[in-house]
């Protein structure tokens, strides 16, 4: 610990900042921009190379406009699609930068296992973008909870890093603690609609806090990929049951298919 003269910044923090500074300054004549996944040069950093941006399979419009997945033919101003219609989720409406497959699901994987901070930034611009329209409106964003085991084996909760440079982005504030996991659940990888739907059914709350915090505003939770739509349903549930006016849904990825990746 420094105890030198207060208000005289400690010699190796100055050194560390002299460091950095002339780090960043020189980054670009030291480390040339290259390619997020494949390394590749590339012509501004925290970017991909032309070849993996195109392996990026992104969500575009037209979408449901309830449930995010792209649609063949847009009907009108706003198009719902019958899996909406039939089965009406407890948000508003949700939306996803990608599916998730081919590059997309490569990042995610790194970024969730690889501690891949760096793409934080690149992530955070996407989500802005596909979310445009929701956060306009958003008042706080809320990431989906991991249990505290998981926490402790990973590290660190992807949804939180992922709120955290949105709400860097945006200026939106985010709130990390409001929603709670009340017990772990299994890893849904492999499960089905219905298993996960059973395994994630009660396993969130508002804390008390939480809720007065929360009641009458609109959020965000954000996620970083959506399988079946399981969790973010049981969050929304709890949140929209605690008095929260609207509930969107943003995440990086989609799995649009039947068939249930190992997200
Ligand atoms: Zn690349």
């Amino acid at each position: 610990m420094w105890d030198g003269p207060p208000g005289i910044e400690p010699p190796a923090s100055r050194l560390r900042r002299a460091v950095t500074g002339a780090g960043v300054a020189c980054a670009d004549l030291i480390v040339p921009p290259c390619c997020l996944s494949c390394r590749a040069r590339t012509v501004a950093h925290g970017a991909l190379c032309p070849a993996c941006w195109s392996n990026v399979q992104f969500i575009r419009t037209p979408v449901c406009d309830v449930l995010g997945i792209p649609l063949p033919f847009e009907v009108g101003e706003r198009t719902v699609s019958a899996a909406a219609v039939a089965q009406p989720p407890a948000y508003e409406r949700a939306r996803a930068v990608a599916h998730f497959n081919g590059e997309m699901r490569a990042l995610v994987h790194k970024f969730k296992y690889g501690d891949r901070q760096d793409l934080r930034s690149l992530f955070g611009r996407w989500l802005r973008d596909a979310g445009r329209d929701l956060l306009a409106d958003t008042d706080v964003i809320v990431p989906v909870p991991l249990s505290r085991w998981r926490l402790l084996w990973r590290q660190f909760n992807q949804a939180a890093v992922l709120s955290r440079e949105l709400s860097r982005q945006t200026g939106i504030p985010m709130d990390p603690l409001a929603l709670k996991r009340t017990r772990a659940t299994k890893s849904q990888v492999g499960m089905k609609r219905d298993q996960r739907r059973r395994n994630v059914a009660g396993a969130f709350e508002l804390a008390k806090a939480g809720r007065k915090r929360l009641a009458g505003k609109n959020v965000m939770l954000v996620d970083d990929v959506i399988t079946t739509g399981a969790t973010v349903e049981a969050c929304a549930r709890v949140l929209k049951r605690a008095g929260v006016a609207r509930v969107n849904v943003l995440a990086l990825a989609m799995v649009t298919s039947e068939v249930l990746a190992t997200a």
